[in-house]
């Protein structure tokens, strides 16, 4: 019994771990290539230019240019003053 446990228990950890990668990485919804979710937003508008002739947000929706907007630096500003 406890044998067949631990087994299981393997099972859902690596499961578990296949989810946390698929979440990490940016998928083209085109041609569902996948980036790291590190990539930089220039190198997703440019397969979605170069192999699509596509907007950024026809390819990668939800990955606009939301950065320009100065609310990631609001947030970046809230944890650097709670950690003093
Ligand atoms: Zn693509």
């Amino acid at each position: 019994m406890k044998r067949e446990r631990n087994a299981k228990a393997g099972t859902e950890a690596k499961s578990q771990l296949k989810v946390n990668v698929a979440s990490k990485t940016i998928q083209c919804k085109v041609c569902f290539q996948t980036f790291m979710c590190t990539s930089k937003i220039p190198e997703l508008t440019q397969h979605a230019d170069n192999k699509h002739s596509k907007t950024l947000q026809e390819c990668f929706p939800g990955h606009g240019e939301k950065e320009n907007d100065g609310k990631a630096d609001n947030k970046t500003n809230v944890k650097a003053n709670g950690k003093k």
